[in-house]
């Protein structure tokens, strides 16, 4: 397989979301491929209520069934963010990269598997496989996770293997998530005549200060599960963040109203209903201050993946590569938890590493780390 072809056709596909295009030109590209692999594949199209009233959802489902082997399910998405300023859809070959948007979040790792099961063509592999090549990960796709479900089965007790993920390492585990949007509410009057109004910047301030306290206890907690050393952090640690403050209209109006948007990322032994506790409790402690919840979204914790799969994965990686460990990332997604909630089993391995700018400019992938990626997915899938 001509395989940088590939991912070029791939990259010059443009599947940028939003709004979701070309979904069923990048289908309608793949899913030759993974016939000629020897897969059965099978288009589902999400019903727009599944997929927030969004038409064109085209997913693929790929099979290579082998009953009485282990459930292997391999995880990607097709979609990609929107690109300004570069070229990013017309993919570029230097120095051992490739440039595109895409080509390490995901497409890259969507033909590293291609490639891997190049070399597996005809053979028996040791896992009852499916592939699922999913849409709008890049914007919200819970709701079509769970349609694709029913394509799946058997789910409990499978494996899933998330291949959007970081090359060299298995990943065991992500930071489940908390996001708060708090309204400070005041009383608008002229700025003259402060004194009979109730300034809710400065409201807002006061809860600002006693977050940050809460702030630094949180990232004290560093949790059991080690991440990898180019965080510049040894283990996962909680984290509070305030990354957003919207108030006032003008500068001689006292304000009425401020917004302040906290994103609290916890560790593996933290659950979401004490971090929401924590948060509430510690905002109702400032007296004096009026304020609401004005939205709420959480992802809940998923504890590290301890399967003996995983060490089969980090052993393979470490006999093709020279290193191969297991780490947690220090970053949330739906698929962790949810997979997590089906009775499933994730882990993940893809091709990003930290400096290939994804949903950055010039985003690229290595070409080495598909061919490693490839010959790693290729000996696991054997093993
Ligand atoms: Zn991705």
């Amino acid at each position: 397989m001509k395989y940088v072809e590939v991912l070029k056709d791939l990259i010059s596909i443009d599947t940028s979301v939003p709004p979701g295009l070309n979904y069923d030109k990048a289908i309608d590209y793949l899913e030759p491929l993974f016939k000629e692999l020897g897969f059965v594949t099978h288009r589902v199209i999400i019903p727009a209520e599944h997929a927030e009233g969004r038409e064109g959802r085209i997913n693929l489902i790929c099979h290579r069934r082998e009953k009485g082997k282990p459930r292997l399910i391999l995880y990607g998405h097709i979609d990609v963010v929107p690109a300004e300023g570069w070229e990013a859809f017309e993919p570029r070959v230097a120095n051992g990269k490739v440039y595109g948007r895409g080509a390490a979040d995901m497409k890259g790792s969507i033909v590293a598997l291609l490639l891997a099961m190049e070399s597996l063509k005809g053979k028996h592999l040791d896992f009852d496989v499916s592939v699922m090549l999913t849409t709008d990960e890049e914007f919200s796709q819970a709701s079509q996770l769970h349609y694709l479900a029913q394509y799946l089965e058997p789910i409990p007790g499978a494996h899933f293997l998330n291949l959007d993920s970081s090359f060299g390492f298995v990943s065991i585990t992500g930071l489940g998530a908390l996001h708060v949007d708090i309204k400070v509410k005041g009383k608008s009057v002229h700025s003259g005549l402060s004194h009979l109004g109730e300034n809710a910047v400065e409201k807002a301030s006061l809860l600002m200060k006693a977050l940050l306290d809460l702030k630094h206890r949180i990232e004290e907690r560093e949790s059991s599960v080690p991440t990898h050393p180019d965080t510049g952090l040894k283990r996962m640690v909680a984290r509070l963040n305030i990354n957003m403050v919207k108030g006032g209209i003008k500068v001689n109006i006292i304000p009425d109203e401020c917004l302040i948007s906290v994103d609290r990322r916890l560790i593996p032994e933290e659950t979401i209903e004490d971090a929401r506790k924590e948060l509430l409790d510690t905002m109702a402690s400032v007296q004096g201050v009026t304020w609401e919840l004005e939205r709420v979204f959480s992802i809940p914790t998923v504890p590290p993946n301890n399967d003996p799969i995983v060490d089969r994965l980090a052993d393979i990686i470490r006999d093709t590569i020279g290193e191969g460990n297991k780490f947690g990332e220090m970053g949330s997604g739906d698929f962790l938890h949810i997979v997590a909630s089906w009775g499933g089993n994730v882990f993940g391995m893809g091709v990003i590493r930290p400096e290939c700018s994804i949903h950055g400019k010039e985003e690229f992938v290595y070409l080495r780390d598909i061919e490693d990626a490839a010959k790693i997915l290729a000996r696991f899938l054997l093993a």
